[in-house]
């Protein structure tokens, strides 16, 4: 059996290399058990050395092939390009920081022995900052509500697929990638299995507070249209207040006569509306923009420099 290993590279220059000593000693260990394996490196338009350090790989061991992009696509599009390349009978895909322990990669293929599609690790929070955890925690009960594909709490793209789940995901081609998502859409058979979360070894993680809440929305908008739903029931239980409400006042005015005063209650009402009005306009303006993105149908990722012949291949 052949498996891919799936690793985005972003800036990743001091440990790359001592992530593909980890992962080859795994090819070493599961050779005697017949199972060969690739290397597929996406430098995702790194500053850095990045793209050098993977060139010498290749050089080095002919079992890798790095595409390196135009520039930064994120972490979403390096994955689609390595997940289009792999050619695996089965994929991992891991982060490249070695966050993501390469032992454990057999034990995803015995599971996969077992007949899952999908080997899902799922890290614990163990030396997570509380605050981290438990905003966590908070945005998977509300996610869960609002999407209707179940996200677990510290699932990520540490996982193994198989073909089939490979061929699934690179066939949705839609430009608004939500990888953790669109794993759990896709389904077949999955399980889950716990690991302690490991520290970064070097170089920086390259999520900023802004950018998890921005990765937090994007993971709300882009499934389907709840929020839409959502934004209507909020509508209408405003509508309904502000009729009890009418109905309160005028009650009161005819039985105590009218009186003026009300400035507080207007200013109140006219700011309040008006920001579930911003909100509102705001969840239609995602949506918007997302189907502007799509329908321009440009490319995920331009590829720089590769050592994969058919690159050209790469972009649909
Ligand atoms: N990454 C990427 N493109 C980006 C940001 C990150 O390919 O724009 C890669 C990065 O090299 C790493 C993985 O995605 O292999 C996870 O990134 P990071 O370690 O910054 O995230 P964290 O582990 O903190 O969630
Ligand atoms: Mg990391």
């Amino acid at each position: 059996m052949l498996i891919s290993i799936v690793a985005p590279c972003y800036n990743e220059e001091d440990v790359i290399e001592r992530f593909h000593e980890a992962v080859q000693k795994v090819a070493e260990d599961l050779l005697p058990l017949g199972h060969d394996m690739e290397f597929v490196y996406v430098d995702d338009g790194s500053r850095d050395r990045t793209l050098l350090v993977l060139e010498k790989l290749a050089d080095l061991d002919a079992r890798v092939r790095y595409v390196s992009f135009s520039r930064n696509f994120g972490k979403e599009a390096a994955l689609l390009a390595g997940l289009r390349h792999a050619a695996g009978d089965c994929v991992v895909v891991m982060d490249s920081d070695l966050q993501h322990p390469p032992e454990l990669i057999k034990r995803m293929l015995e599971l996969r022995a077992e007949g899952y599609d999908q080997v899902i690790a799922r890290r614990t929070r163990t030396g997570d900052r509380f605050t981290r955890t438990l905003t966590a925690r908070l945005y998977y009960r509300l996610v869960n509500r609002l999407v209707d594909v179940e996200l677990k709490d510290g699932v990520g793209d540490f996982r193994l697929l198989s073909r089939r789940v490979v061929d699934a995901v690179v066939d949705l081609t839609e430009y608004n990638r939500f990888s953790k998502g669109l794993f759990a859409w896709v389904g077949f058979p999955s399980t889950t299995f716990d690991y302690e979360n490991a520290v970064r070894e070097a170089g920086r993680s390259s999520w900023s507070m802004r950018s998890l809440l921005n990765y937090g929305l994007d993971g709300l908008i882009s499934f389907n249209n709840r929020p839409l739903r959502a934004a209507l029931h909020l509508g209408f239980a405003l509508l309904l207040c502000a009729a009890a409400y009418t109905a309160w006042i005028v009650g009161a005015a005819i039985i105590n006569g009218v009186s003026t005063p009300g400035y507080v209650t207007i200013i109140t009402a006219l700011t309040g509306l008006a920001g579930v009005q911003m909100i509102m306009l705001g969840v239609i303006g995602e949506y918007t923009g997302r189907i502007y993105y799509e329908v321009k149908g440009r490319p995920h990722f331009l590829v720089k420099a590769t050592n994969v012949k058919r690159a050209k291949d790469l972009i649909p």
